[in-house]
């Protein structure tokens, strides 16, 4: 007797265990959505040139769709002609640049993220309770100088867990902590936990800083970077969040992770003995561009990608209040 055992299917190698994931959730939170959305209703309400100070979120390609629609993205007021109107960013700016606004008579709108305001609030009173401010962040980046500038004789900028070995205080000083929005959170928990070891008396904030959208992702990313031989994150390289994707992946077990702002800047030399691929994107990034680099894998021979969801996702905000006023006069409300 025989046994008939089928036509061998001809795959290359390895290509029958393929796999693609795609997180979820990824791309676009509820801040960002709205910082995107203010700066295209303000360009249809009063028409280009709407100015922009800083990139409105920090997505080269969100950027440039706004450029082409009329937005002009500036570093500093002092940029922005007296009388215009202009957007600030998702990222929050300090009590300094709305001052330089107004000496300027700019008409603003404010699209900070309502998760960094609240820190905003947070810092305004810890300081006016007289306590010194560990703000843990990137130096440099706009939403802690936005931050810092709430209380900038209070706040002391802690990078780093190694940080935190060189911070000296008088005996009595009343300390607490912040942080940026889009930090790691386990690297984040480990710099409060060296500062609570050095300083017991430290205070925590009401509520946790790093917001939903930056622990989601990271929660994301670990479930399909734990068994993946390659993770491609899209994100721009200044995107805080993004960056932070990748490390996450790798601490997760990835085998590789790279962060590519589009489809484009993926590597063949990637791919080398790669079964599983798994793809996520930051808190600022168009979906169409995710689409993209799944579009790549399928002409590489890779499977559909399979979701793997680990949170659902349903917080929109409103617009700023300057803005929806101005648009219900216009009876576009
Ligand atoms: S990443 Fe978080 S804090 Fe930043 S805009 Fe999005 S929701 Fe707001």
């Amino acid at each position: 007797m025989s046994i008939d055992l089928g036509t061998p299917t001809l795959l290359p190698p390895g290509e029958a265990e393929r796999a693609v994931l795609l997180a979820a959730p990824r791309g676009y939170c509820a801040g960002v959505d709205r910082a995107v959305i203010t700066v295209e209703k303000a360009l249809d309400l009063y028409g280009a040139p709407v100015y922009v100070r800083k990139q409105i979120v920090h997505n080269k390609h969100v950027v440039r769709t706004l450029e082409e629609r009329g937005a002009i993205f500036v570093e500093e007021i002092e940029e922005i002609p007296e009388g215009a109107t202009v957007v600030f960013s998702a990222h929050g700016v300090s009590p300094m640049v709305h001052a330089e606004a107004a000496e300027r008579s700019l008409k603003t709108i404010d699209a900070t993220c309502p998760l960094v305001t609240k820190v905003h609030h947070e810092a305004r009173r810890f300081a006016n309770d007289g306590y010194r401010i560990l703000l843990i962040g990137h130096e440099g980046h706009e939403e802690v100088e936005g931050t810092a500038g709430e209380a900038p004789d209070h706040i002391t900028l802690v990078e780093t867990p190694a940080d935190v070995d060189d911070l000296e205080f008088p005996e009595g000083t009343k300390l607490s902590w912040l942080s940026q929005t889009t930090l790691s959170v386990d690297e984040t928990m480990e710099t409060v936990r060296r500062l609570r070891e050095k300083f017991p008396q430290l205070e925590d904030p009401p509520s946790d800083d790093i917001c939903y959208a930056t622990q989601n992702r990271q929660v994301a990313v670990k479930e399909i970077g734990k068994d993946a031989d390659l993770v491609i994150v899209v994100g721009s390289a200044n995107s805080s969040n993004s960056v932070r994707l990748v490390e996450v992946a790798l601490e997760a077990g990835a085998k590789a992770s790279y962060r590519v702002d589009d489809a484009s800047e993926i590597e063949d030399a990637w791919f080398e003995g790669v079964t599983t691929v798994s793809v996520t994107s930051g808190a600022s990034v168009p979906e169409d561009l995710v689409e993209g680099v799944l579009g790549l894998l399928a002409d590489r021979g890779y499977p559909d990608a399979r979701a793997v969801q680990t949170a659902e996702e349903s917080l929109i905000f409103s617009l700023p209040p300057e803005l929806r006023r101005d648009l219900k006069a216009a009876g576009k409300a």
